[in-house]
């Protein structure tokens, strides 16, 4: 363990923050810290050792090299005995676990932190085996919540709808919240309909570490989702919640030049018309098949509008660190996409197979719409920056998401669209038609700028988001 305190001391609070595995989890953490570090705070990082991947590594040490005012704590995790159980096929969820086991050695860190600690934000699967400890130590919790609001009452009900699974049955049409409005069945992550599944029983931990909570943070403003922040905080329809409180969209972090991701369609867009180019980025992992890749290749090709497509094949993103892999990349993914995508590359539109780096790519005036799968992060980004949303969700929290997105006008949804292989292929041409629709939409382009100025506003000295960090601060 090492617990190397560097740099300026500011005076204000210090910060303990404590993100999961993956950097999907880590992004809104690093975040966070930029912005309580221009609040005049002391922030120390706990990271988890190992890593899952080389990117979350390298990600990591990126930050800290920008922002040396930063004090790392390095949770080295302990060995797995039994080895990595067989019932667990993401990385990630192995890594919560094993995080999770290894929680109790980060007392003696928190306890001689120097200045002493005056809170600690968490990540809500570490919260639940941190609370206790800090009770302990008179610190209070606090837990950066890395999704929706409206996905919130999911999580924090999932135990009573376990315990009776008429309510959590895959063959209703709708999952009923009490005073909300349901959620359709098909937006339900199904892992959630298996109670052994591990992805279930973790969140089924989270509701115990919400309650010991003194605050949920959560990754929006207020006006972006304001009905069901107002049903959880003002009518209390959860009993024991904790205040919910928006504080974002956190925003982008000046990441140093050197250690971003070289490419060269950053020179491409530069040299696009503005708001003609169609942005589609389905996150980190590889979360479509093959066979809709190449249907969505030729959805972008028939579209007619010029395209930028950070393409993922695998889940890890290690090998696109690795720059003398990029020739061979270069080959699968023209094999891949076929020639008349590929023809394309240059010239009408560029297929990254490399990380880009989307909070620059949204910035830049050429984008005209994004096509996401709605990952909570690049919701933020894309309200960040103004661009309307095609949401095409695929797992997890994204349904949920891409709800939030077409009931704030950030976006469009078209709900028929698979969650990937499993369920039926969307073909290229209603692609294209879509997509021509989309970027051709000028009322709902000019509804995602108007987010856009509302969300920076909220950041902006007193806006909503910006005095609740403020309050946030003072009562610590
Ligand atoms: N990331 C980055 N630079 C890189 C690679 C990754 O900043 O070169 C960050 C990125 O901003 C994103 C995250 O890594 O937030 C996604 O990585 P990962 O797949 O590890 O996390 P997951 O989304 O699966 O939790
Ligand atoms: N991202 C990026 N470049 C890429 C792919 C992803 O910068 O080529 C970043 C994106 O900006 C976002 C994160 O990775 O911050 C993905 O997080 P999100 O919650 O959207 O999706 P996930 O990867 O967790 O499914």
């Amino acid at each position: 363990m090492s617990n190397c305190a560097r740099g300026d001391m500011s005076g204000g609070p210090h910060i303990a923050l404590f993100p999961n595995a993956g950097m999907g989890n880590r992004m809104p953490y690093l975040r966070l810290a930029t912005i309580l570090l221009g609040r005049r705070c002391r922030i120390t990082l706990i990271t988890p050792r190992p890593t899952i991947t080389t990117a979350e590594a390298a990600a990591i040490s990126s930050f800290l090299s920008t922002y040396p005012e930063v004090n790392q704590l390095e949770l080295h995790l302990l060995p797995d005995n039994n080895g990595p159980d067989p019932a667990i096929t993401d990385p990630h969820f192995f890594q919560f676990a094993r995080i999770s086991r290894s929680t109790h050695l980060i007392r003696p860190m928190l306890s001689s932190a120097s200045p002493p600690l005056s809170a600690v934000i968490s990540d809500l699967f570490a919260a639940s085996q941190i609370a206790p400890i800090l009770t302990d130590l008179h610190l209070p919790l606090y837990i950066l919540f890395t999704t929706s609001v409206k996905f919130l009452p999911l999580i924090a009900l999932l135990p009573k709808l376990l315990s009776d699974p008429s309510r959590l049955n895959p063959s209703s049409s709708d999952v009923n919240f009490p005073c909300l409005p349901p959620l359709p069945v098909q937006s339900i992550p199904p892992p959630l309909f298996n109670p052994g599944h591990v992805f279930t029983q973790m969140l089924a931990t989270a509701f115990p570490a919400f309650q010991r909570a003194k605050a949920i943070l959560m990754n929006t403003f207020e006006e972006f989702e304001k009905s069901t922040l107002t049903a959880l905080n003002h009518d209390r329809i959860i009993e024991d919640l904790p205040p919910l409180l928006p504080i974002g969209p956190l925003r982008p972090y000046h990441k140093s030049r050197e250690l971003t991701p070289k490419g060269d369609y950053k020179t491409w867009l530069e040299s696009q018309p503005v708001d003609s180019v169609v942005y589609v980025c389905f996150g980190s992992k590889a979360p479509i098949g093959v066979a809709q890749i190449q249907e969505l290749g030729k959805g972008l090709v028939g579209s007619g509008f010029r395209f930028l497509w950070a393409l993922k094949t695998k889940i890890s993103l290690d090998d696109e660190y690795n720059d003398k892999d990029q020739e061979t990349k270069s080959e699968d993914v023209r094999e891949l996409l076929g020639d008349s995508v590929w023809h394309e590359n240059g010239r009408r539109g560029m297929v990254m197979s490399s990380w880009v780096d989307q909070d620059e790519v949204l910035a830049n005036s050429s984008i005209g719409g994004f096509v996401s799968h709605c990952g909570w992060n690049s919701v933020t980004e894309a309200m960040w920056a103004g661009v309307p949303v095609l949401a095409w969700p695929h797992n997890g929290d994204q349904r949920v998401n891409a709800q939030v997105v077409e009931e704030s006008g950030l976006g469009v949804w078209v709900k028929e669209w698979g969650m990937g292989s499993g369920n039926g292929l969307v073909n290229g041409e209603e692609i294209g038609e879509k997509i021509g629709e989309f970027m051709r939409d000028e009322n709902l382009r000019e509804r995602a700028r108007k987010i856009g100025e509302e969300a920076r506003k909220a950041v902006d000295a007193g806006g909503s988001s910006h005095e609740t960090i403020t309050k946030v601060l003072k009562s610590l």
